[in-house]
């Protein structure tokens, strides 16, 4: 959707044109998963598709919403009535930046926003996140708040922790404020630390494809809450603050210290090797390896499917026949039980392996998946 055509409806909407128009992107997690509320390494890049917002403030306390992509009307709503688990519709996303800004102590006044986005929802490609930065980015500018990108991520986060009550971690909000074009972010989720790593794919015929198995997962849900509670029962166990505190090479020890609590002892073994691919993930990049990180996109998945217990049989049809029809590695991304996997491919493999996908899926009755090419995009900005 351009910056046009989300102005021109908010024109029609409310009868002025917007004082401007921002984009956020969605974004695909490229390699560590579940690693983000471990305060470990994660490495997203952003999608082309993106939520875009048209934006003007008010004076009366008063939040209006509207999105073209949700059926009714502007939603209209008192900044002063704002409270955490109130609203259980979209709406909490977009009010709960405001609530969380507001809470911060910056001097927000009102809003008057339309939203139009080309991020699928629930498909693990983080709509919500580009939703909520897109509002973030928007009131800092306008309202002078000045925020670093960095302070805009985690102000989104408690939005969607606090005020929608997604136990979320910090990589989505973060890819959809600071990923650059052409890159991939190599993301200390403890520090907050961050490196741009160049990542194109096309340079050397190779391509990234996304494939959406449309199994739509609840993010709130009990499942992501459990393990998390699981990771922190394991750190607990061990002594430290966060998993990320238990070194690759101390992981047999630290397994074994942890007996018969089976059940944590695989999630530790997931985020602690999961780490580990991110960072040997980054060392092939650099080194101009670039095929080479394939495999462990495939371990990752194997780590996912088995320790961690998050795929689902849609997601796993993805990846095995990727990898039986020549992809160098796959993977499924973002929070598990459906959504989208990814498959880095040969670009001259890329027909016969989306074919063989989707012949799969017609085999097993599953629905159709949709597939598409993730080039790396430019995060959150404004543009007009
Ligand atoms: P994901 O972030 O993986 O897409 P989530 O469950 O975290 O999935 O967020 C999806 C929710 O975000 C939707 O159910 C809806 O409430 C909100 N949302 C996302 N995009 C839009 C949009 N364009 N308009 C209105 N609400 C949206
Ligand atoms: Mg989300």
């Amino acid at each position: 959707m351009g910056a046009q055509q989300v102005a021109d409806r908010f024109a029609e909407l409310y009868g002025a044109a917007p004082e401007g128009v921002w984009a956020a992107p969605g974004r695909v997690n490229l390699i560590g998963e579940h690693t983000d509320y471990n305060d470990g390494f994660v490495m997203p890049f952003a999608l082309p598709h993106q939520a875009v917002a048209a934006v003007s403030r008010r004076t009366d306390g008063v939040l209006r919403l509207h999105s073209d992509d949700i059926g009714g009307g502007v939603v209209q709503l008192g900044l002063a009535d704002l409270a955490p688990g109130t609203d259980r519709e979209w709406t909490a996303y977009p009010a709960g930046v405001v609530w969380a800004l507001r809470e911060a102590g910056h001097e927000i006044t009102g809003a008057d926003v339309h939203l139009s986005s080309t991020v699928p929802t629930g498909a693990g490609l983080s709509s919500s996140a580009a939703l909520e930065v897109v509002i973030a980015l928007a009131l800092s500018d306008l309202y002078g708040l000045g925020l670093p990108r960095w302070k805009l991520a985690r102000l989104c986060q408690r939005a969607e922790n606090v005020y929608v009550g997604a136990p979320t971690g910090i990589m989505d909000q973060t890819a959809s404020a600071c990923c650059e074009q052409g890159h991939a972010l190599f993301l200390d989720t403890r520090d907050l630390s961050q490196r741009q790593i160049p990542f194109d794919l096309a340079a050397e015929g190779l391509r990234l494809l996304v494939v959406d198995t449309q199994v739509k997962h609840a993010h709130s849900g009990g499942e992501y809450g459990k393990r998390r509670a699981g990771c922190e029962k394991g750190a607990a166990l061990l002594g430290v603050d966060a998993l990320r505190d238990i070194p690759y090479d101390g992981l047999d020890a630290a397994l074994a210290r942890l007996g018969d609590e089976e059940e944590v002892v695989r999630l530790v073994r997931h985020v602690v090797t999961e780490d580990q691919r991110v960072e040997r993930t980054v060392a092939l990049l650099h080194a101009g390896e670039t095929r080479a990180i394939g495999p462990v996109l495939t371990e990752g998945h194997a780590s996912l499917r088995d320790d961690f217990r998050i795929s689902c049989p849609e997601l796993d049809l993805v990846v095995d026949t990727a990898l039986a029809h020549g992809a160098l590695g796959a993977r499924m991304t973002g929070g598990g039980f459906g959504g989208s996997a990814i498959v880095l491919a040969e670009a001259t493999d890329v027909d016969t392996l989306t074919k063989a996908v989707q012949e799969a899926f017609a085999a097993a009755a599953f629905t159709a998946p949709r597939v598409f090419e993730a080039v790396p995009a430019a995060g959150a900005r404004r543009l007009a």
